[in-house]
């Protein structure tokens, strides 16, 4: 007998990859540039020429140790160069023994929720969340306390995550900027999070850890900052990964930041270490940690996200669709014109808009338009938009 629940997760496609593959078929039978796919979050623009030379460079230099095994957290060197970087941008105090490299933000993910996480414990997410998140949690044996988003602006909702805490939340994961809905929580949000949080563990007499999932840190527009979580709440995790702002998500290289503060820092990152070996991660992949080194600071031509965003949202609002503005991120937030956001995205199929529904987001009622794809299809599929819209006024 193997095991059921595995069989349950591999058997069954996520909802995002299924429309992903009707877009292919649909490309292969009228043209890809007939096909106006939204579905999947793969950054549209180039990786940093930086990363082609410090590839090649790396490759050219001829050291045998470039593609052996790293120590279990890194290689120091390279971990050392994150941390003076984060201390540098965000007035941080870490040296290399607060980071461990990671294959990538769901990698850090899952080795902090195995670290930190027992069977019977809980942990709260908030709605728009990544689905992935119920999968890594459930797999401990925990509960997935989903609270809703404050509408419209797509904050926390805190009274319904007053409701969510108990004696038993061992964690909260949160995402900003936000996938699915661009948002990126304010800094009174932050700063009222880490305040309930704190009085709750002290009310409940045992830490409640914050695990930040940030691979769009780097993602933002019109100047914004995102707030650096371990400045406000000292039992913060921080899960990074290069997959979005160098557009490397297929070479799986990210970390995970464990700041002093945090309660018993030092059996953290030993469970963190024990988690990684568990789920056989080993160590993360040699050849890019050092090219993390040497790209710490750069990322891919976000502008060309930002026209993305300006452009969707302008033409959507115009055409008569209810959005969320994306403050950073690649996603629109899109309020389906039915309720059933699952029926929505099927008549869309229709007009060959291929738009994913918010309800495995924890989010009903919603799409989840996915821009970063090339201009000119955000400027070919408003027609399809706008047909779509002719479908739900009175005739
Ligand atoms: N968390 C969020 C919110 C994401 O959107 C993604 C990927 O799309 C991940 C985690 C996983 O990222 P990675 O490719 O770095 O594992």
């Amino acid at each position: 007998m193997i095991s059921e629940k595995c069989y349950q997760l591999g058997s069954r496609s996520s909802i995002i990859r299924e429309i992903f593959a009707f877009g292919q078929k649909r490309k292969a039978e009228v043209g890809a540039d007939k096909v106006y796919d939204f579905s999947l979050g793969n950054p549209s623009i180039p990786a940093p020429e930086s990363v082609k030379r410090a590839i090649l460079d790396l490759l050219d230099s001829g050291e045998e140790e470039i593609h052996a095994y790293t120590a279990a957290s890194g290689d120091a060197s390279v971990r050392r160069v994150i941390a003076q970087s984060l201390n540098r941008r965000f007035g941080e105090e870490f040296t290399e023994n607060n980071i461990f490299m990671t294959c990538g933000a769901a990698a850090s993910l899952n080795i902090s929720i195995h670290a930190l996480v027992n069977a019977g414990d809980e942990v709260i997410v908030f709605a728009p969340f990544f689905p992935e998140y119920r999968c890594w949690v459930e797999g401990v044996g925990a509960k997935l306390w989903v609270t809703p988003p404050r509408i419209p602006d797509f904050q926390i909702d805190f009274e319904a995550f007053q409701r969510a805490l108990s004696p038993k939340t061992k964690a909260v994961i949160v995402n900003s900027p936000n996938n699915p809905s661009g948002v990126v929580y304010s800094e009174e949000t932050i700063r009222r999070l880490a305040d309930t949080l704190r009085r709750k563990s002290e009310e409940y007499g045992s830490p409640i850890y914050l695990i930040t999932d940030e691979p769009y840190r780097e993602i933002v527009y019109d100047g914004l900052k995102v707030p650096f979580v371990t400045r406000y709440y000292e039992n913060t995790l921080v899960c990074y990964s290069y997959s979005k702002s160098l557009s490397l998500p297929g070479e799986r290289i990210g970390y995970i930041a464990v700041p002093e503060r945090v309660h018993e820092s030092a059996r953290v990152m030993a469970a963190i270490a024990g988690a990684a070996r568990v789920l056989g991660y080993v160590c993360a992949p040699s050849l890019f940690q050092q090219v993390i080194a040497r790209c710490v600071e750069d990322t891919g031509d976000i502008n060309a996200y930002k026209r993305n965003r300006d452009l969707l949202y302008q033409g959507l609002t115009e055409a008569g669709y209810t959005c969320v503005m994306p403050q950073g991120a690649f996603y629109l937030f899109v309020k389906a014109l039915e309720e059933d956001a699952c029926a929505f995205s099927e008549k869309a199929k229709k007009y060959d808009l291929l738009l994913v529904p918010g309800d495995d987001f924890g989010c009903p009622g919603y799409v989840r338009v996915a821009y970063c794809v090339a201009e000119k299809t955000i400027v070919d599929s408003m027609p399809a938009f706008r047909k779509l819209v002719r479908e739900y006024l009175p005739s």
